[in-house]
């Protein structure tokens, strides 16, 4: 199974990936995660890779396609795959498509309101790590594990929530379009296991396939 997963920062993506990959026994394999692994790892691409990385410059199609093309030829990806960050662009996407067939593409929606309130009022533990949020009960400004005071982290202000998700929407609604015969729209308003629920019914169908 080769699934891409679209949603925006904040849909409970990363939730859905972890999911998928503990029962479908697929790796998730995010670009930001393989480029670092990648560009560290001495190999002729690796290098090539963090000559663009050092210098700022944006990683070519080309070359993103070729680490993405031997990442998949690994043999933890024999039953597939979940591809998380790749492709942004319809360009990408076509050249995705010279390398390998994607089965299907599973898209997490949120209304962008929800996710602002949920990202706005998420709160981190600069001593433990634990994530709380200042709208659910219970909610002092300290730790409930710890006791330290939670902070929110800049990239959770409203300003930069706005800002990713319209970043989001533009480089997404075209992939939505190019993907229509193979899309999968899930809700992720309810609780992690409600959104994960007719995924799982949907990915036990394709793979019987
Ligand atoms: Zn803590």
């Amino acid at each position: 199974m080769k699934l891409i997963l679209l949603g925006a920062p904040g849909s409970g993506k990363g939730t859905l990936a972890k999911q998928i990959t503990r029962d479908f026994d697929i790796p998730q394999i995010s670009t930001g995660d393989l480029f670092r692994q990648f560009a560290s790892s001495g190999s002729k691409l690796g290098l090539e890779l963090k000559s663009y990385m050092d210098s700022g410059k944006l990683v070519p199609d080309e070359l993103t396609i070729q680490i993405l093309k031997d990442r998949i030829s690994q043999s933890d990806c024999k039953n597939g795959f979940i591809l998380d960050g790749f492709p942004r662009t319809i360009k990408q996407a076509e050249v995705l498509r010279t390398i390998t067939e994607i089965d299907s593409v599973i898209l997490v929606d949120l209304a962008f309101e929800e996710i602002i309130n949920r990202l706005v009022s998420r709160r981190i533990c600069p001593q433990c790590g634990d994530i709380d949020n200042a709208s659910y009960e219970g909610y002092t400004g300290n730790c409930r594990k710890c006791g330290t005071p939670l902070y929110q982290r800049d990239d959770d202000k409203l300003e930069t929530v706005k800002n990713r998700l319209e970043v989001y929407e533009k480089n997404t609604s075209p992939l939505i379009d190019f993907y229509s015969d193979r899309l999968f729209k899930v809700s992720s308003k309810g609780t992690p296991e409600e959104t994960y629920q007719p995924v799982k019914t949907f990915l036990k169908g394709l793979e019987a396939k």
